[in-house]
């Protein structure tokens, strides 16, 4: 099969020849036919968050069901399926205690295994979501990553019918974030960024732009909120700047959700801006294969609509994988591109 390959970090992304995937005991194939690309694919290529070599990159992934292990009972040959990225054991004291996300030997496909931008992939029968007849592979396959980020930070945030969000940083996860904070019942929304377009975009999404400048949002934010500020930041701009904007631009328990990977040290004062206004700054780390189900069933309901967040598709070349990724990494004004094949 036709499968498009890194080979060493920080080179473009090579066509391969694989042979076909056969499903072990409690594994599936799939026939791939919609696979988004992702901000941190653009990562994985340059070597930020190590990928293991060689790898068929790629996270966000559907298609169809065609080959079914022994022992499987969630998946039939012709089902059309969403596949969840992270790979756990569900057993380990850290998936008990913690969460899936934090299991010992989790693996996430894509990174650690071979991933979709693929013909075929052969993954765990416990990782498929099954996608209603309503979603398109291309919706279900982005939902599988920035959607349910987005979802997993507004449910960490604890998001309530009163509250007002800000979005720090507009791109793919934005349009998610937007949509779904409307399903919360967010009161107020608000976008920040840098980029004229993406604040345009994100008005048509709904949400009221701010414009960030080099003397960063925090005065026009907690102006358009008549001097109370947010309750809830999402913070997907990974700056550190930014990110400290956004903290002081909280209401009185107002929380940071820190979503995007930020290498850099937060400099903030413990008194002022943390506990005399107990604010709480969050960390957010993928999501569930819960949440997976859930917002797909919002998606279903109408509550929100992806094919907005879905920008661009592209075949599934390396030619054309590289150049989405190397407009990555300059800045883009496309919100999601997927390599599809719909049908
Ligand atoms: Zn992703
Ligand atoms: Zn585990």
């Amino acid at each position: 099969m036709h499968a498009v390959r890194l080979f060493h970090h920080g080179k473009p992304l090579v066509d391969a020849t694989l042979p076909d995937p056969v499903p072990g005991p409690g594994e599936i194939v799939i026939d791939i036919r919609a696979a988004g690309i992702c901000h941190s694919d653009a990562h994985y290529r340059a070597e930020f968050g190590r990928a293991t070599l060689p790898i068929t990159l790629g996270h966000e992934i559907a298609g169809y069901v065609t080959d079914v292990g022994e022992g499987v009972a969630n998946a039939y040959a012709g089902d059309r399926v969403a596949v969840h990225y992270f790979v756990s054991c569900g057993r380990c004291g850290h998936c008990q205690r913690y969460g899936e996300q934090f299991c010992v030997t989790g693996e996430m496909i894509g990174k650690e295994r071979d991933g979709g931008w693929a013909e075929k992939i052969v993954v765990p029968a416990a990782n498929v979501i099954p996608i209603p007849e309503e979603i398109s592979f291309s919706q279900a396959a982005v939902m599988m990553c920035s959607t349910a980020t987005a979802y997993h930070a507004l449910r960490l945030a604890d998001l309530s019918g009163d509250d007002s969000l800000a979005i720090i940083g507009f791109g793919g996860l934005g349009a998610s974030a937007v949509q779904l904070a409307g399903v919360f019942g967010a009161r107020e929304i608000y976008a920040i960024d840098l980029v004229r377009e993406k604040l345009e975009l994100a008005e048509t999404f709904g949400a009221e732009p701010i414009p960030s400048s080099r003397g960063g949002f925090r005065d026009a934010l907690l102006a358009a909120t008549n001097g109370r500020g947010v309750d809830v930041a999402l913070d997907f701009s990974g700056n550190a700047a930014a990110s400290i904007d956004a903290l002081r631009s909280l209401a009185p328990g107002g929380r940071l959700m820190l979503v995007a990977i930020n290498i850099r040290s937060l400099t903030f004062d413990g008194y002022a801006d943390i506990l005399g206004r107990e604010r709480r700054i969050i960390g957010c780390s993928d999501h569930t294969r819960g949440e997976l189900f859930e917002l797909m069933d919002i998606a279903r309901r109408g509550e929100i609509d992806l094919s907005r967040v879905i920008t661009r598709k592209v075949p599934r070349t390396a030619a054309a994988i590289n150049e989405v990724l190397d407009e990555l990494d300059h800045g883009t004004t496309h919100l999601r591109s997927v390599i599809a094949s719909e049908r």
